[in-house]
């Protein structure tokens, strides 16, 4: 089962093809649904690395290939022109070996920046714009929680003030971002950006949500609630009753 470490593994074993211009095949029809070869045909490969559960490879142009392995999926690599057996989702060939990605459930272009960091939440000032154009540059579907934890969009917010700048803004961590506004998106990156100078500064944490799931909530009064969230099941927390969006249903 692919967790990190076997992660780490299949990047490492995808290196002989760094810094090669790689033919690209997407012989399953899935995978040919969800990435345009002809998009990535011919470009070099300039890093691939694992980062959380996914694997980022990075090819010339900007353009980022997630694959998240779930619980099948298994990249290989071998001599070029090996016999195959199957139909693998994805082949990168290069001049000497080839990888395969086998049984690879969620693969998925995008165009991103290359730099590793987004801009830091505790510079002075923080560039709230720049990280408000990244996020809206993800995945619509992505859950606001989760991308805000995203350090390649923004560089240092942690689970606590996720939590706490979520609850000041009043807004879910559930909700996705097609439906938050750049003015919300601003709103708690702000709310962060300042509870975080602060805690800096002052060395104190004023914190009410974090770690206080079932009290009620200084606010409203609903029962805190918290659940994980994300590739990597971080726990979110957050108030039902007044922060808008969806509160995803008890398990
Ligand atoms: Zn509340």
């Amino acid at each position: 089962m692919p967790e990190g470490d076997s992660l780490h593994r299949a990047a490492r074993k995808l290196q002989v093809l760094v810094g090669e211009r790689v033919a690209v095949e997407t012989p399953n029809p899935r995978a040919a649904a969800a990435v345009s070869a002809a998009t990535l045909d011919g470009r070099r490969l300039e890093s691939v690395e694992a980062v959380g559960k996914n694997l980022l490879l990075r090819f010339e142009g900007g353009l980022v290939l997630r694959s998240h392995l779930r619980m099948t999926g298994r990249w290989q690599v071998v001599e070029r022109g090996a016999a195959r057996h199957g139909k693998p989702w994805l082949v990168l060939t290069g001049a000497e070996r080839e990888a395969l990605l086998w049984n690879g459930p969620v693969l998925e272009l995008s165009a991103r920046r290359t730099r590793r960091l987004g801009p830091d939440i505790l510079a002075d000032p923080p560039d709230l714009a720049a990280m408000v154009a990244n996020l809206r540059r993800e995945h619509p579907a992505r859950e606001l929680g989760d991308a805000l934890l995203d350090q390649r969009l923004v560089a240092g917010i942690g689970n606590v003030w996720k939590a706490e700048s979520l609850w000041r803004a009043q807004l879910s961590p559930w909700l996705r971002l097609e439906n938050v506004t750049d003015e919300e998106l601003e709103r708690v990156l702000a709310e962060a950006a300042r509870l975080m100078r602060g805690a800096l500064e002052r060395g104190r944490e004023d914190r009410v949500m974090y770690k206080h799931a079932g009290r009620p909530c200084p606010r409203c009064g609903e029962r805190i609630r918290s659940r994980g969230q994300g590739d990597d099941n971080r726990t979110a927390y957050w108030c039902p009753g007044c922060q808008r969006g969806e509160g995803r249903p008890a398990a």
